[in-house]
């Protein structure tokens, strides 16, 4: 484990230190499950030394992202969290209407950078839900009605695969779920044999106006999104 250890460039937080308690809760309070460790990853490599660790020694894996899945898919007994709560960039091309997403990225992250360039895409009500978890289980939010699921505007994914290998699924949900990355969010032996997208998806955002002319609707959610929008 040491030689392990010595490779993560991110957090290695284990059931000894002060953090465990807070580090392993999800956002489900029912959840109480006791990971081996859990890896606040600092990138795609922290990623990859993790799954390479857990394959080889059988142990299990849950990867977070932001944590927020009701049956506590993020979490595990006794395995290794692959936690991407600190992987979390985002890079818009507003010439393209495109965005690189990294796979720790919660849509309050994602919605902050892309609404800077007038953009937005289907993504989740509530700013904390992951983009990740959420694209991977279909993902509906306030534009779905106009411009389908957050999976319907997934343009190509960077993903580890169980083999410890980082490649591209290119094209949409067809070629994701042949990777298996497709229902990740729903299915829990799944979601063990995925692991990670890394530098997460390209989005198709969607042009539209906020109308700063109505109050923000009071749902008590802090994401942007609560505007009042207004697809051109
Ligand atoms: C408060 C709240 C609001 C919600 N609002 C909506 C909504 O508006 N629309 C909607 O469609 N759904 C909504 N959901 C459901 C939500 O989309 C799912 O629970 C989703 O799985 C959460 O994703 P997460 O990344 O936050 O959760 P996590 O628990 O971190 O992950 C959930 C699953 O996705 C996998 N996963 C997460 N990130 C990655 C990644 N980068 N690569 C590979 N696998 C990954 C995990 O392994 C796990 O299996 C909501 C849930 C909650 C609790």
């Amino acid at each position: 484990m040491d030689d392990f250890l010595g490779a993560i460039e991110g957090k290695v937080i284990r059931p000894e230190d002060a953090e465990y308690e807070s580090a392993r809760r999800v956002y489900n309070a029912d959840i109480d499950r006791r990971p081996l460790a859990i890896i606040q990853c600092a990138g795609a490599a922290d990623v990859v030394h993790a799954v390479n660790y857990a394959r080889e020694n059988k142990l299990p894996i849950a990867v977070r992202g932001g944590g927020h899945s009701a049956p506590g898919f993020g979490t595990c007994d006794g395995g290794l969290v692959i936690d991407l709560s600190r992987i979390r960039g985002v890079r818009v091309d507003p010439e393209h209407r495109t965005a690189m997403v990294e796979g720790g990225c919660t849509w309050g992250d994602v919605d902050r950078a892309t609404h800077a360039f007038g953009l937005a895409t289907p993504g989740g009500l509530i700013s904390t839900t992951g983009v990740g978890g959420l694209t991977t289980g279909g993902g509906f939010g306030y534009l779905s009605r106009r411009y389908g699921l957050a999976c319907d505007n997934l343009i190509s994914a960077d993903i580890v695969t169980a083999d410890g290998k980082i490649r591209t699924a290119p094209s949409g949900m067809r070629t994701f779920s042949g990777l298996s990355v497709a229902g990740a969010a729903t299915s829990e032996s799944r979601s063990r044999s995925i692991f990670a997208c890394t530098r997460l998806l390209n989005f198709t955002p969607v042009p539209f106006c906020i109308d700063w002319s109505k109050p923000p609707r009071s749902c008590g959610c802090s994401t942007i999104l609560c505007v009042t929008l207004r697809a051109r």
